[in-house]
């Protein structure tokens, strides 16, 4: 596994070195920039996972380095640890809902400050696992192994069924129109959608076997996947377990 990357934005050289050095130990490959210009540039060339920042900088401050950190696709995602020197600036960060992710005030201690910053890259690669398993009513579709499963059984599915499925069970509760679901589902195989949605559906639905209700047709819209709140199976039917 390649180092997670963490980007040091603090203009006090001293400050600067003492975290490179305790990262760097813990395992993290790190770069700095000195101000908030910097700052937003090393965060699009360096590709952290994590961001210190420093909230009184040079040239741009944290606060408006983090509005445009989370207003650009390519650096939204990233953690962002903001440091203050005061706490009446911590009002400032929660007040301005500027998006960072966590604060901590300055003179503060390494080893604290480390153990925040691992716990934040935990959740996040936590929430990025979430984001690519999903699981709802006994079935569970992994997208990045490309697998799906009914009660545990592996389903062998066609990739326009799987981007189907995996479609209608992300947003499970909202329907679906058959174009939408079209464009959701063409793939790299332009000939995959010669078919209509429905037949795709239908195939689907006989591969999920006694759990294929849980697509249900919206009658004048197309289809959607029953909620996770809602019964997995419609009230007249009885389940076969
Ligand atoms: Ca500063």
């Amino acid at each position: 596994m390649s180092k997670q990357k963490i980007l040091i934005v603090e203009d006090e050289r001293t400050l600067q070195e003492i975290l490179t050095y305790n990262l760097e130990r813990e395992g993290f490959e790190v770069a700095c920039a000195s101000d908030g210009q910097d700052g937003i540039r090393r965060a699009r060339s360096f590709e952290p996972d994590l961001i210190i920042l420093d909230l009184m900088l040079p040239v741009i401050d944290g606060l408006e380095v983090c509005r445009q950190l989370r207003a650009d696709v390519k650096t939204k995602a990233i953690r962002v640890l903001m440091l203050t020197a005061r706490s009446e600036e911590v009002d400032e960060i929660v007040g301005f809902n500027m998006g960072a992710d966590d604060y901590v005030t300055k003179p503060f201690k390494v080893k604290p400050l480390v153990h925040r910053i691992k716990a934040l890259l935990r959740r996040s690669s936590e929430d990025q696992q979430s984001r690519d398993r999903l699981s709802i009513h006994g079935i569970d579709v992994d997208r990045i192994h490309h697998t799906a499963k009914a009660r545990d059984v592996v389903l062998d599915l066609t990739p326009t069924e799987f981007r189907l499925l995996w479609t209608l069970v992300r947003a499970a509760g909202r329907p679906f129109g058959r174009n939408e679901l079209m464009d959701h589902c063409r793939g790299e195989d332009a000939n995959a959608l010669e078919r209509t949605i429905d037949v795709h559906v239908r195939s689907l639905r006989h591969k999920l076997g006694d759990l294929g209700d849980v697509i249900e047709t919206v009658r004048g819209v197309g289809y959607r996947f029953r909620s996770e709140s809602e019964s997995p199976l419609p009230m007249n039917t009885e389940p076969t377990e």
